[in-house]
């Protein structure tokens, strides 16, 4: 059976549906997840996600361009993401070149289809991808939603921001501090969508841990919650649907006005 979620649109491809807070097994953890994603005070959501238990495959996406552009964008990048992931890894190509060519396609894809718009408007989105595969979990992403790992409590952020701020925090020319109030933190040089990449997309593995939780999210969250409120989050929150409702709410209350995304995912070892 295969299920995916793209935002609250629910596309079933076999016998039954699952439900998203519904355990699942792999071979030695049992996922839990949790899933929101909020309009807040635009007038559409132009975030999307996607979710394949059976592949154990999460991928958010946050749409760029107004009005329906972004929307279609960051649809067509879960989407293909997602359809591709699951071709080539029937195919047994390795997973992290799996999770790549997905990018690169979706990209290509959301290229394309920019190209077709009036006077060259351009269409873009952000992505990011986790994949369980075989006891290691991929990473992936291009432009500035992210991923943290929260174990115990350590809030790691696995994926660095393809922001013009973040380039010069990298090069010394700002502080980390300075970066959050800059003109420039919004502003993308690496995106799905973009002509010209660059280079390959990165894809980083890690070994989950029991306990660990996974969370990916748009800006719209994370730029409206602390890393406190990640480190506290699973003692207060067990439950992940209860937790990403959680930080959805905070992050509205703390004044988001941007769309706001996050899937979570808690590894929990399975007992002998
Ligand atoms: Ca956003």
């Amino acid at each position: 059976m295969v299920q995916s979620l793209m935002g609250d649109r629910i596309a079933t491809v076999g016998l039954a549906t699952l439900t998203l807070t519904g355990a699942t097994r792999m071979p030695n953890f049992v996922l839990r997840v949790g899933k929101r994603s909020e309009k807040g005070l635009r007038t559409n959501n132009e975030d999307n996600f996607a979710i394949d238990l059976d592949r154990q495959l999460f991928v958010v996406a946050d749409g760029m361009g107004g009005q329906e552009r972004g929307e279609v964008a960051s649809g067509m990048a879960v989407e293909i993401i997602l359809r591709v992931v699951q071709a080539r890894l029937a195919t047994k190509e390795a997973p992290d070149e799996v999770v790549r060519q997905a990018m690169h396609e979706a990209n290509a894809a959301i290229v394309e289809s920019g190209q077709m718009q009036p006077e060259g408007r351009c269409m873009g989105t952000t992505a990011v991808v986790a994949l369980q595969h075989n006891g290691t979990v991929y990473i992936s992403n291009l432009g500035d939603s992210r991923a943290y790992l929260i174990r115990g409590c350590d809030v790691h952020q696995l994926t660095v921001d393809h922001s013009v701020a973040q380039a010069l925090v990298a090069s010394g020319a700002l502080t980390p501090e300075n970066a959050r109030f800059s003109p420039y933190q919004h502003v993308l040089h690496k995106f799905l969508g973009c002509a010209d990449l660059h280079s390959a997309v990165e894809v980083h593995p890690f070994s989950p841990q029991h306990g660990d939780r996974l969370l990916l999210a748009t800006d719209g969250l994370t730029n409206h919650v602390s890393e406190e409120d990640l480190r506290i989050g699973p003692n207060l929150y067990p439950d992940p649907q209860e937790w990403i409702d959680h930080l959805v709410k905070k992050a509205l209350a703390n004044g988001s006005r941007d769309n706001v995304t996050g899937v979570v995912i808690v590894f929990e070892k399975i007992k002998a």
